[in-house]
C-alpha cells in the first residue's frame, strides 16, 4: 500500500530507526517515544488493524508478540516490566492503520490507562 506510512517504512521510503527485521517482520523505534523503550513491532505485510486478521495471520500475529518480548529481553527490561498494546480504531486512539504492537517500558506505568 503506497499511501501507508509504514507499508512506506518497510519499503525504505521513509526513514526508522529500525532495531529488528526479518522475513515477515520489522520493529523501529517510535518517533514520539512515550517512555525509554517504545518499539514498535509490525507485519512487513500490510493488514489495517485486528479488525482485518483473518486464521491465516495467527502465526504473524504470534511472531510480532514473541519479537517484542525478545527486545524487552535484549534491552533488560524484562524483569521491571513492560507493556504492550495494539490500538485499535478511534476510541483505541489508532492514528497509523497498519497493524502495530508497541512495546513501551523502561519506567513505571500506571493503569487504567487514559
Ligand atoms: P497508534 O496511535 O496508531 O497506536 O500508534 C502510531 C504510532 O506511530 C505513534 O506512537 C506515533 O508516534 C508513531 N509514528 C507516527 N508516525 C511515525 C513515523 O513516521 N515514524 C515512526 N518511527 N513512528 C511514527
Ligand atoms: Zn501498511
Amino acid at each position: 500500500m503506497s499511501d501507508c506510512l509504514f507499508c512506506r517504512i518497510v519499503q525504505r521510503q521513509i526513514p526508522a530507526s529500525i532495531v529488528y527485521e526479518d522475513e515477515h517482520v520489522l520493529a523501529f523505534n517510535d518517533i514520539n517515544p512515550q517512555a525509554p523503550t517504545h518499539v514498535l513491532v509490525i507485519p512487513k505485510r500490510h493488514v489495517a488493524s485486528l479488525d482485518e486478521l483473518g486464521a491465516a495471520d495467527d502465526a504473524i500475529v504470534g511472531e510480532l508478540v514473541r519479537r517484542a518480548a525478545a527486545i524487552a529481553r535484549e534491552r533488560g527490561i524484562t524483569a521491571g516490566g513492560y507493556r504492550t498494546v495494539f490500538n485499535t480504531n478511534r476510541d483505541a486512539g489508532q492514528t497509523v492503520f497498519h497493524v502495530h504492537l508497541h512495546l513501551i517500558g523502561g519506567r513505571t506505568m500506571s493503569w487504567p490507562p487514559g
